[in-house]
């Protein structure tokens, strides 16, 4: 995420003092959260935030810390508010053209409608070949205008999709780049957490059992001090690539951070899961990466694994989730480069 706040020290002092007063004038607690929508508020940044926080002032409401909360949760923590504001503003821009151009097109077509009427009336009236010839060129020019005017809006109204569309693909990048790991393109933590609550909401996935592997390279620190740390990049993305090639369809792979890695089979018994990392497990083992400055392999390297399972509409995920992960440190406390099942006998 960029950094949002652009004011130097100079300027951020006289930011404090206002916000100092602001704070002092209202219950909240003077923590970072209470900070933040104070100095968002006071440097403007962020619009609808001042838009909530100016309406809950007009109301006369004292800011406690749960209003605080509020306003920090749906205008500050979403990582994507810069994307999304950007968004909004040129959908705006969009729509307000358009509505100039509409309105300029309706004055047009009634200024047309009223010189038909005119024309029409004139027809009732008697006339001779030279009104006519200038009553058909009137009418000619002005239907030449009222044309001009129709392929103008014509023009534009295909514009304005073009770039409605162009903005929207933006806007599903902007949100599918915040799910995603950079390194391995894969689920990062938060893409994880949106792909989980979604699963456990399906109404067709209740009562399904879902598996979940945790999965940590052994010894990865050695890795990175012995060959580089671009080389530890290559492992962390190679072994991404052997996971996604030994899921299928609706199984999640996911990146937790550094060495770390999820999968998640949805409709998958322990069993299954352990035949799925056992072949993760074995294809690592077995493996050579090689390295990006000079002709050489590496092997050796290894992950450990834990297995955990649950049913969706009855357990907690995030319980399943603290079970893989027991499951995946007693791998590594056993020795490493293998697999354990929660709860199972070693
Ligand atoms: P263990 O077998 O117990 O898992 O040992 P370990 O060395 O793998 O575990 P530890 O958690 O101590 O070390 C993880 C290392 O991963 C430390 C950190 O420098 C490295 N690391 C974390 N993120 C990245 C990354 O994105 N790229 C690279 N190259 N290294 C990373
Ligand atoms: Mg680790
Ligand atoms: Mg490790």
């Amino acid at each position: 995420m960029k950094n949002r706040y652009k004011q130097d020290k100079a300027a951020s002092a006289e930011t404090l003092r206002l916000l100092l007063q602001k704070m002092a004038a209202h219950p909240a607690a003077f923590n970072p959260t209470t900070y933040a929508v104070w100095y968002e508020f006071i440097t403007g940044i962020n619009p609808p935030l001042n838009k909530s926080l100016n309406t809950l002032l007009a109301e006369g409401k004292p800011l406690d810390d749960e209003a605080v909360y509020a306003l920090y949760q749906s205008h500050i923590a979403d990582g994507n508010l810069d994307a999304e504001q950007a968004f909004k503003q040129n959908i705006r821009k969009v729509l307000d053209n358009l509505s100039l151009l509409t309105s300029a097109t309706g004055a047009e077509a009634v200024k047309f409608n009223a010189g038909l009427q005119k024309h029409g009336e004139k027809l009732e009236q008697k006339m001779d070949e030279e009104m006519l010839k200038s009553l058909v060129g009137e009418i000619a020019h002005e239907t030449r205008t009222m044309r001009s005017s129709v392929e103008s809006l014509q023009g534009k109204l295909q514009e304005s999709k073009s770039e409605v569309e162009q903005l929207q693909q933006e806007l599903l990048n902007a949100r599918s780049e915040a799910l995603t790991d950079p390194l391995t393109g894969i689920f990062n933590r938060r893409g994880f957490e949106t792909q989980m609550k979604n699963l456990f909401a399906n109404p067709e996935m209740q009562g399904e059992s879902v598996s979940f592997l945790m999965l940590d390279i052994d010894f990865f620190k050695k890795i990175n001090d012995t060959h580089g740390h671009l080389f530890g990049d290559k492992v962390i993305r190679v072994i991404a690539e052997v996971l996604k090639s030994q899921v299928k369809g609706q199984d999640l792979v996911v990146r937790l951070g550094g060495e770390e890695f999820a999968v998640v089979l949805p409709s998958t018994l322990p069993d299954g899961a352990r035949v799925v990392a056992e072949h993760v497990r074995q294809t690592v083992e077995k493996g050579r990466i090689r390295r990006l400055d000079k002709d050489e392999s590496i092997g050796g390297i290894s992950i450990s694994i834990g297995i955990s399972a649950c049913i969706i509409g009855t357990d907690d995920w995030l319980e399943a989730i603290g079970h893989a992960d027991e499951a995946l440190y007693a791998s590594k406390q056993q020795g490493r480069n293998r697999t354990t099942l929660y709860g199972a006998k070693a």
